[in-house]
């Protein structure tokens, strides 16, 4: 049996607890109080974290494995922030390596899926543009040795080591107004995420206020990074489809009338939802995970927050 070497800490603000058990004569008592912080504890949670652990939750996964189930639920959960932190409270164990390997994972799977999709459109257009100069060729033979020479030989090495060089280099794929707009969004959330990182730990005076371990931000952080990264890949989805779709469109269509500003109607409101979601995210953490009671810093977080969400707006906007 594996020596169970834990050391009992307050789960809110990690104040060591061994001086109190040491006071412990005969029995143990049900709750306790931590000295520190006045969090208050079911013993049993500090003498045996494990117990605390959530079966849906990726972080407390039974099996040390990250299932795609768990990562579901775990998806499902946080979306709705009051109904993920009242669940996962600060007395429930917090593991910040396995949080953050796990978001690592789903950077790397939308990475993936970037380049697989950068790719095939690279091979869709060049198989889309070998069609219309052949066609070309057949219209006006007199320049058919011109035309041949544009045309790309797709059986060729070279060609798909191009391919896959260019979309691992550069998975975001581009069109003028919705990898901008994405992009955008994408900057604006990592600055609101970021302030209220620096406004609950930047300053001793707040860290006393908030008297809270680092993992339990740590893991905040970790998992609101989920909005940005859904914000870009939707927007490069987009794009691709938006490409294909000019390809597909008869010469005659007009342009506005196509794809493109439904899908950037799409991203403005996804852009907006994160923007809300993020600091609903933060909130529900302070108030229902945290339980800090400053009102004031709450209400100097957000205004931070969103004022630094603002002024990298304002600096895109610019440049
Ligand atoms: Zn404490």
């Amino acid at each position: 049996m594996k020596h169970n070497n834990h050391q009992p800490i307050c789960p809110k603000c990690g104040y060591d607890q061994s001086g109190e058990i040491a006071t412990w004569e005969t029995q143990c008592p049900i709750e306790g109080v931590c000295t520190e912080c006045g969090f208050e504890f079911q013993w049993f949670m500090i003498l045996n974290p494990v117990r605390g652990h959530l079966r849906w939750f990726v972080e407390h996964s039974p099996t040390r494995r990250f299932t795609i189930k768990s990562s579901l639920l775990t998806l499902w959960m946080v979306l709705i922030p009051n109904r993920f932190w009242r669940r996962v409270g600060v007395e429930r164990p917090v593991y910040p390596r396995r949080i953050w390997m796990w978001v690592c994972l789903l950077v790397m799977a939308s990475y993936c899926i970037s380049v697989l999709l950068g790719t095939s459109i690279q091979i869709i257009r060049t198989d889309y543009m070998n069609q219309e100069y052949t066609l070309m060729m057949t219209q006006y033979p007199q320049y058919a040795n011109q035309l041949k020479a544009n045309l790309v030989d797709m059986f060729e090495f070279s060609y798909w080591a191009s391919v896959a060089r260019a979309s691992i280099a550069d998975p975001i794929v581009m069109t003028q107004s919705i990898s901008q707009a994405g992009l955008g969004f994408c900057f604006v959330l990592l600055m609101t995420i970021l302030m209220w990182f620096v406004v609950i730990c930047a300053t001793p005076v707040t860290r006393q206020l908030v008297k809270l371990r680092l993992a339990h931000i740590s893991r905040a952080m970790a998992l609101c990074l989920i909005a940005p990264l859904i914000v870009l890949l939707t927007s490069n989805v987009s794009s691709g489809a938006i490409i294909i779709e000019g390809m597909l469109r008869p010469p005659t269509a007009v342009p506005s009338q196509g794809l493109e500003p439904t899908l950037l109607m799409l991203i403005g409101v996804l852009g907006a939802v994160s923007l809300v979601w993020v600091q609903w995210f933060w909130m529900a953490a302070y108030i229902k995970a945290w339980r800090v009671r400053s009102n004031l810093l709450l209400a100097l977080a957000v205004f931070t927050s969103l004022l630094g969400g603002f002024t990298v707006f304002v600096y895109m906007l610019a440049y």
